[in-house]
């Protein structure tokens, strides 16, 4: 007999796990689909470090989600506060402002009440001290908006979802690949789907999908994102080929946002193709605003410290894919080591040290070594030596007369011993998707909701362009998905009782 559920969820990672969620809390039955195996579930979100960007005025809401943030804590932390407005600002600045302003907003007015609805459910938080705040004269201070993340990061993220699903009733299938949409005479009325080869029908009154973008599809990245694409890394799941935004494209949905970009970091040359949750490896190089990043040629090709990482890391992947041989190394002395964090020492990071920038340059595989001497000479003989160094703040400590500055962090490369580690381009998901209104009913070409269609997470098109601020991936497929798992728990619910 074929199943039937009021709503079907496509995808396993935190959005689809929101969705189904607050799907049930609506009243709905609910069946979760997750293409990849129980042991490697939970998608990107599981490779995640768990962060999360809120509107938040400090402590105050910090601690609505930490209770037990200390006094002492509160006494050393200086949180700041980040406003709608800054977050606003935010997305329309890093975005160039294509940013779809009612899926911003959107996003950001329910910020803070949904991760406060996600430590409701079991999901637990603390401040997100190493990578978001320096120490700076005894106390911590934030920088960059983002202010708290899943205790375990992405894994214990997922983890607390799927326990929090499995108590609320959420039915689970692992394994099973969802592969077309059924359409009846009102709509979207379930899912195709295959399982070790067999294919079954699944029905539903509505359909969630939250299946990721297709960062793991090699042909569809050189389709559209450009040529040279496949040769970039997967940081993260296997699973995310695309299969959501075909299924919805192929039942009249409207493409959106940006097909030709996403998000990507400099990350380990030598990486696997993959991430693997099994061996998870540090392969994540974010100190190079604090580096000169060099390419074959021995040149510097952008300005390491235009922003603060935060704002500038996530596009940056692109760039070193654009060098040639897509590679550069990150190249620092040893004024800066102690900033650097502990993915620079992690097991397998291709990193090499020497006493002087020659014996350096000769272990640097690849590159061109007088242009690179070159390069640090004039580099170092540009920066503004009478401003003051300050990792926390955009401190105008710059360069002048090069032809590609370095706006802030410019320290001359000067200090022995001097380090140099190789990367290349980390994909970790991509822009283009599907339109969805803001109560999250995908649209047809004609801006017109597919009746019984609903989305969340990576899939949807129209929140980021060219550039993304750090950790608003996993809040705005946490607020998407709740909707979407809301208003397809209404809608197939009214559906019933019009039927009955
Ligand atoms: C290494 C890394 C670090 C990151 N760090 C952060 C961070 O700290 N903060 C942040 O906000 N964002 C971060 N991101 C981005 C973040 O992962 C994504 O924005 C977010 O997790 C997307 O959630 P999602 O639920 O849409 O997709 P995913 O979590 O990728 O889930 C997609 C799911 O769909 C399933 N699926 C795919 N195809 C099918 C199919 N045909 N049938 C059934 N299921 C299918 C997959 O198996 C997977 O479970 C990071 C990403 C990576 C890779």
């Amino acid at each position: 007999m074929a199943e039937n559920y009021d709503v079907v969820v496509v995808g396993g990672g935190n959005a689809a796990l929101c969705a189904a969620l607050s799907a049930r809390e609506h009243g709905a039955s609910v069946l979760l689909l997750e293409r990849a195996p129980e042991e490697k579930r939970g998608g990107n979100s599981a490779f995640t470090g768990g962060g999360f960007r809120m509107v938040h005025n400090g402590a105050e809401t910090v601690r609505s989600v930490v209770p037990d943030l200390s006094e002492g804590e509160i006494a050393n932390t200086d949180f700041g506060e980040y406003t709608a407005e800054q977050y606003l600002d935010d997305l329309g600045r890093v975005t160039q402002y294509y940013c779809d302003p009612d899926l911003a907003e959107t996003v950001v007015l329910n910020s803070t009440d949904t991760v406060q609805w996600l430590h409701g459910r079991g999901v637990r938080f603390v401040p997100r001290f190493g990578r978001y705040a320096f120490k700076h004269e005894g106390k911590f201070k934030f920088f960059g908006g983002t202010v708290v993340e899943a205790t375990g990061g992405g894994r214990g993220l997922v983890e607390a979802e799927y326990k929090a699903a499995v108590k609320f009733g959420v039915v689970i299938r692992y394994g099973v690949r969802a592969t077309g949409l059924l359409r009846g005479p009102s709509g979207i009325c379930g899912v195709r789907v295959e399982t070790k080869g067999v294919e079954e029908q699944i029905h539903a009154n509505a359909v969630v999908i939250a299946a990721g973008g297709f960062e793991a599809n090699r042909e569809w990245r050189t389709r559209y994102l450009g040529a040279g694409w496949e040769m970039a890394k997967v940081r993260g799941t296997r699973y995310n080929t695309g299969d959501g935004i075909r299924m919805a494209l192929d039942a009249g949905a409207q493409p959106y946002g940006q097909w030709s970009g996403c998000h990507s970091v400099s990350w380990e040359r030598y990486a696997p193709d993959f991430g693997d949750l099994d061996r998870p490896i540090t392969a994540s190089r974010n100190g190079y605003p604090f580096s000169l990043m060099i390419n074959a040629n021995g040149e510097r090709f952008v300005d390491e410290g235009a922003d603060f990482r935060n704002y500038t890391y996530a596009k940056y992947g692109r760039i070193v894919l654009e060098q040639p041989g897509s590679f550069a190394w990150h190249v620092f002395d040893s004024q800066v080591d102690h900033l650097l964090h502990d993915e620079y020492r992690s097991k397998g990071t291709t990193k090499v040290q020497a006493n002087t920038l020659e014996e350096l340059v000769a272990k640097m595989e690849d590159v061109h070594a007088p242009k690179f001497l070159q390069t640090v000479r004039e580099f170092n003989a540009s920066v503004k030596r009478d401003v003051s160094f300050n990792p926390n703040i955009k401190d105008g400590k710059c360069t002048e007369g090069l032809a590609i500055n370095k706006s802030n962090w410019a320290n001359p490369i000067e200090k022995a011993p001097f380090s140099a580690y190789a990367v290349t381009c980390g994909i970790t998901f991509t822009f283009g998707g599907l339109k969805i209104a803001p109560t999250t009913q995908v649209l047809d070409i004609e801006d017109q909701p597919l009746p019984g269609l609903y989305a969340a997470g990576e899939l949807v098109g129209g929140l980021f362009y060219f550039n993304y601020p750090g950790s608003s991936g996993l809040m705005a497929g946490a607020v998407f998905g709740r909707i979407a798992g809301r208003e397809a728990a209404l809608q197939s619910l009214s559906n019933t009782k019009q039927a009955g």
